[in-house]
């Protein structure tokens, strides 16, 4: 792939890096590329970072075509600028693209344009600790057009933020509500891609738990409502009884970089992992007798973020004294020492741009 660059004429002032806040700040250059039937994808570039211009009839604006992804550019001790399994975003963009009707993506192009991009924003990835560059690849139909089908051209953007530590004073425990209302994703439909559209329906819910003090909600299955799905936009594992039980990704659950890599950890470690159906009434079941001992979700954002209390109709418990456990902290520990480059990386996760 050839990609063009056009250089901003000034460059912005970096920010201080120990006050970033999540998702404000975008660095000076985006990737464009375009998609149109006929041509494919082509005219792939870097361009100065700024406003795009689109028709008022556009489809994205109406009929949510558009998926995303979301991966992190971190500093290692010796300078360098690592990844991590880029090449897993890729792909988890390419199987949303297609349950979207979005024309796929090469993996080699689209790590390849991550890196060229990261590369010319180099002094953006920040060195502070917990600090990293924050990437958002996006894709969305661009068709003047509001008739119901798929789009013949697209827009593939990704642009960049600088991020702050997510854990300031160690990893704090939060409060979750099981969301018994709202569903998130269903069988057949969109749960397993990062769509907009999914988070468009996960709002409300997400408003309700933070008017009732709990930071996030936990979905049950869209069907029964009686299954764990997911924590907020982040998976959820749990540690019941010493072995380590998560949902299967069962087409409505997101398949998430950081649960498979927890996954691998986890086995490598030799505890035992299930990935099954895991009901509400279960966890309830296993907190009563003293056999919920961890729970956390998974995610690129905050790695691993423990779950100190969980509220389920007008059921409430806490999960280890409301303190993040051992296996929790190891993980945290484990994952950012391999993405930050200070911790041996057996697996090749870790790749230096
Ligand atoms: C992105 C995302 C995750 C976490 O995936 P990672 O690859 O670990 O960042 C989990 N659930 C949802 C709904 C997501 O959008």
């Amino acid at each position: 792939m050839e990609i063009r660059v056009e250089k901003a004429a000034t460059l912005k002032e970096l920010p201080d890096p120990n006050t970033l806040v999540f998702g404000k700040t975008f660095t000076d250059h985006m990737f464009l590329m375009n998609y149109d039937a006929g041509q494919g994808w082509h005219d792939g570039r870097i361009v100065p970072y700024g406003p795009l211009s689109l028709e008022p009839c556009a489809m994205v604006l109406h009929y949510a075509q558009e998926v995303f992804e979301g991966l992190k550019a971190y500093r290692d001790p010796q300078g360098g600028v690592r990844l991590f399994r880029p090449a897993d975003n890729a792909e988890r963009f390419q199987n949303s693209c297609q349950r979207l009707c979005i024309p796929p993506i090469p993996v080699e192009d689209f790590v390849e344009a991550v890196k060229a991009l990261v590369r010319l924003e180099e002094r953006w990835v920040p060195g502070v600790a917990g600090t990293s560059l924050y990437i958002r690849p996006f894709v969305f139909a661009t068709d003047p057009s509001l008739g119901v089908h798929a789009s013949h051209s697209y827009l593939f953007c990704i642009i960049c933020c600088p991020v702050g530590a997510y854990y300031k004073e160690g990893l704090s425990p939060v409060k979750i509500y099981v969301e018994d209302e709202d569903v998130r994703a269903v069988r057949g439909g969109t749960g397993f891609t990062k769509c907009g559209g999914n988070y468009a329906a996960s709002i409300r819910a997400g408003e309700r738990a933070e008017e009732k003090g709990f930071s996030q909600v936990l979905w049950l299955d869209g069907v029964e409502r009686k299954y764990i799905e997911e924590v907020g936009a982040m998976n959820v594992l749990f540690k019941v009884d010493g072995k380590v039980i998560t949902p299967a990704l069962n087409g409505s659950i997101l398949p998430g970089v950081t649960r498979r890599s927890c996954l691998d950890l986890l086995r490598d470690w030799g505890c035992v992992v299930e990935e099954r159906r895991i009901t509400a009434q279960e966890l309830f079941d296993a907190a009563k007798a003293g056999k919920l001992e961890e729970a956390w979700g998974s995610g690129t954002a905050a790695v691993i973020s423990p779950i100190g209390t969980l509220a389920w109709e007008d059921q409430s418990v806490v999960i280890n004294g409301g303190k993040i456990g051992d296996l929790s902290q190891k993980l945290y520990d484990t994952l950012t020492g391999i993405q930050w480059g200070v911790e041996p990386d057996p697996y090749g996760w870790s790749v230096k741009l």
